[in-house]
């Protein structure tokens, strides 16, 4: 019997299992997760699980049973160490040999940290339920937050805890939120409605050193000046868990990448990198949508169709009552277009264009809009 062992029990692990069961895989899938939990759903745990909207277990995938109906072998608590590709197997930290026809690697990323300071106690990362359940409880009783990295996770995390009523300051070396993903243009809208939230924005701001004894009780910056805090959230980037691949001769950098992957194994979710003909760049997309398009993909070619991978990436995020939605890339040069709405009023559509081409649409609070934008990107 074939079998199908996938390294990851999260969005794009449990999608390609499921897929393969869904779509006729009659042989044995085994899905190895480092997690206690079952498998569950990220980005609310930036948004409802922080603001305590949800109770955590509204995360969840499903229950357990669903896997077993499935005959799904669910390993929990169970981690990857080591993968031989020449006698196909994957090696658990304890030791044990799981064989495999078909790998697929579904390993996600890793938040990165500061250099020190986060043994402090109030001084968080956020990628897990834990995380997330740990977070919500400082934020809950702390009166100074101070986010560090103002992407989307911490742009989130500081309208969530300004939402809960704390003091809230978000720092970033780049001048704006989220200007590195969006471009300076969108960046300074969304500084503005923080600062219209009452939250201080900090951008050009590097962060030197966590201060506290045994609990954080400032950030210090470049410049010298110390923000109080007794919570902080460092969100300052995150990089591909490849290193159980490390002596496994699996071609990875800055991700596993997808096309020298040799027969039978595949990569899907934050951890994989593929070339994209349709936007001639090499992309790592850690969205959540994508996460599901490519586990779906690497079931079905293991159900051996020839089918290749070029999607228009999809990203939301959700920070106070603005939904920003984007399909496409966003190049560093790109010029932004506003072709509907006013952004002024915080309800807009606008294209980038670079290239003299439309290589991403945008859309705050106009969902319905934006979908019938998409297809100016399909046609690439
Ligand atoms: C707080 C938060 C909010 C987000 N919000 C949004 C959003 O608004 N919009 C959006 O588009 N995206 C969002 N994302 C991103 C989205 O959640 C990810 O793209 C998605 O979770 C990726 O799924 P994945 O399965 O590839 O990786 P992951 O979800 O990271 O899962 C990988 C799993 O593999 C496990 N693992 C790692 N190494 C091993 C090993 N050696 N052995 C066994 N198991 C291992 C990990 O513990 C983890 O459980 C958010 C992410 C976070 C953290």
């Amino acid at each position: 019997m074939e079998r199908v062992v996938v390294v990851g029990a999260s969005a794009a692990g449990s999608t390609t299992a499921q897929t393969l069961r869904r779509e006729g895989f009659a042989g044995a899938i085994t899905v190895i997760g480092d997690e206690p939990h079952l498998p569950y759903d990220r980005p609310p745990l930036s948004k409802q699980v922080l603001l305590g909207s949800w109770p955590v277990e509204r995360t969840s995938f499903g229950p357990s049973t669903t896997y077993a109906e499935q005959g799904i072998d669910l390993r929990l608590g169970s981690r990857a160490a080591g993968l031989d590709l020449s006698r196909r197997v994957v090696e658990l930290a304890t030791g044990e040999e799981v064989g495999w026809d078909h790998l697929v690697v579904a390993t996600g990323v890793q938040p990165l940290q500061l250099r020190e300071g986060h043994h402090l106690a109030g001084v968080h990362l956020l990628r897990t339920l834990d995380d997330a359940v740990a977070l919500r409880k400082s934020l809950v009783d702390a009166s100074a937050v101070v986010v560090v990295g103002a992407g989307f996770l911490g742009s989130e995390t500081a309208a969530a805890a300004r939402q809960l009523g704390c003091e809230v300051t978000l720092v970033d070396l780049a001048p704006a939120p989220m200007a590195v993903q969006l471009g300076a243009e969108v960046g300074w809208m969304i500084a503005e409605l923080h600062a219209a939230n009452g939250v201080r924005v900090l951008g050009g701001s590097g962060v030197t050193r966590l201060l506290g004894e045994s609990a954080v009780e400032g950030v210090e910056l470049a410049d010298g000046s110390v923000v109080k805090a007794d919570a902080v959230l460092v969100a300052v980037g995150t990089r591909p868990l490849t290193d159980w691949l490390v002596t496994s001769e699996l071609p990875c950098g800055d991700g596993v990448l997808c096309e020298d992957t040799p027969a039978g194994v595949h990569a899907a979710g934050d951890v994989a990198r593929w070339n994209s003909a349709r936007f001639g760049v090499s992309l790592r997309l850690e969205h959540r949508f994508n996460a599901t398009e490519q586990a779906v993909c690497a079931a079905r070619r293991i159900l051996g169709q020839d089918i290749g991978f070029d999607p228009v990436p999809y990203f939301w995020t959700d920070q106070y009552d603005a939904r920003i939605q984007v399909y496409g890339v966003v190049p560093p040069d790109a010029r932004l277009v506003v072709v509907q709405g006013d952004p002024g009023a915080r309800k807009f559509l606008a294209h980038y264009v670079s290239g003299g081409r439309v290589s991403a649409v945008l859309g705050w609070n106009m969902p319905r809009e934006l979908r019938s934008e998409r297809a100016l990107l399909t046609a690439i």
